[in-house]
């Protein structure tokens, strides 16, 4: 099978050709059909967290493809269905966090195309109890970019707990940026969309913002204490300035939801305004097989878009640079089912009801 592999953290991936994997108990082999492009990726390619992947590996963790083989003791999925193989790729399932809801906590978990091999493969395994069925109707290009922008944004709405007269501020409008514009707008929220490209700002206004900022020409801490200021501000950018802006901009009693995870991995918070407005600042991480399911519910009823261009597996470095110059409205999906086909079925597309 091809597979895109890190070798090193200063040299490109590598395309090569691996043995098909077997399934162990409890896992199923699945048939690669789309594998979104998560900025996630760059990062465990460049080794940029404080905790590094081990190498090689095979990075990918928006994985949406067909069941092929079961291995001993898997009850579902079955083969032939729809899966998608998120970022948690198994959890313990017996932790404190496992059993009251929070499995994206657990301290035992494996990552998919970081602690182990991912979706930028035409063949992977994962856990059979941690795959999610992909609905009948839902395009496989489509649910790639919900398997991790999709719950992640999704969760982070949550976590922000936007109520109908919210005004949610969305720094960084990119893959998962322009999910979380449509989340907050599905909660009832005035989105303010921040970003340094107007592409993405034109992109977000279409997705539902009311309000839009060019970071590099407008200040959007000022912008939004104009407004009053923000009841939450959801940080997806991929460096450190946003996320003290979004501190800056928030009301009194607001919340900042960290998402991004910028290789520079610290911001200065003060104590003083944090104490004295009430603010609450805290972190959130992907989202549970629950809120995936929820998630592709709401694309099946036609409530999100979701924006991206296809590649081929084999462009995967330049893929990488486009994404990192921010020159991708919104997401990169590799289409792994037809080479030749990649790059004519680039565009905007609604879910459908299945
Ligand atoms: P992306 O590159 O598609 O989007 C980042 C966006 O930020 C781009 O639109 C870019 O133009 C914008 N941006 C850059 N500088 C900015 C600035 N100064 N102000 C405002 N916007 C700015 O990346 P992505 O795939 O959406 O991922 C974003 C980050 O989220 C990455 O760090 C990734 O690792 C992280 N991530 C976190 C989780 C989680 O569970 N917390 C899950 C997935 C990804
Ligand atoms: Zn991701
Ligand atoms: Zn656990």
């Amino acid at each position: 099978m091809r597979s895109a592999i890190v070798t090193d953290f200063l040299r490109p991936l590598e395309l090569c050709e691996r043995p098909t994997p077997h399934p162990g108990p409890g896992e199923v082999l699945v048939r690669v059909e789309a594998s979104g492009l998560c900025h996630t990726d760059i990062h465990a390619a460049h080794g940029d967290w404080p905790v590094k992947p081990s190498l090689p590996f095979t990075p990918g963790h928006e994985g949406v493809g067909i069941v092929e083989e079961v291995g001993a003791g898997v009850v579902t999925p079955h083969v032939g269905d729809r899966v998608a193989v998120p970022w948690l790729g198994w959890a313990c399932g017996a932790c404190e966090w496992c059993i009251s809801g929070w499995e994206t906590l657990c301290p035992h978990q494996r990552n998919t195309g970081y602690s182990r091999d991912g979706s930028y493969a035409d063949l992977m395994l994962a856990s059979a109890k941690y795959v999610v069925r992909v609905p009948d109707g839902i395009d496989p290009l489509d649910a790639a970019p919900l398997t991790c922008a999709g719950v992640t944004t999704y969760k982070a709405v949550k976590v922000a707990g936007v109520r109908p007269t919210d005004i949610v501020a969305v720094f960084g409008v990119g893959g998962l940026g322009h999910l979380a514009v449509q989340y907050a707008r599905i909660a009832g929220g005035v989105v303010v969309a921040i970003d340094v490209r107007d592409e993405k700002l034109e992109m977000a206004s279409q997705l539902g913002a009311t309000y839009t900022v060019n970071a590099l020409r407008e200040d959007p801490v000022a912008f939004l204490r104009d407004l009053g200021g923000a009841d939450s501000a959801i940080v997806t950018a991929a460096s450190p300035g946003p996320f003290r802006q979004a501190f800056d901009s928030l009301r009194r009693g607001g919340r900042l939801v960290m998402v991004g995870l910028p290789a520079e991995n610290t911001i200065e918070v003060p104590i003083f305004q944090t104490v004295l407005q009430g603010i609450t600042v805290t972190g959130s991480i992907v989202g549970t097989r629950l809120d995936l399911t929820e998630v592709f519910e709401l694309h099946a009823r036609g409530l999100t878009k979701v924006v991206r261009v296809t590649r081929r597996l084999d462009d995967v470095n330049e893929a990488m640079r486009a994404v990192e110059a921010g020159e991708i409205d919104a997401r990169v999906v590799f289409d792994m089912r037809d080479v030749e086909a990649a790059g004519v079925r680039d565009g905007v597309t609604a879910g459908t009801v299945s």
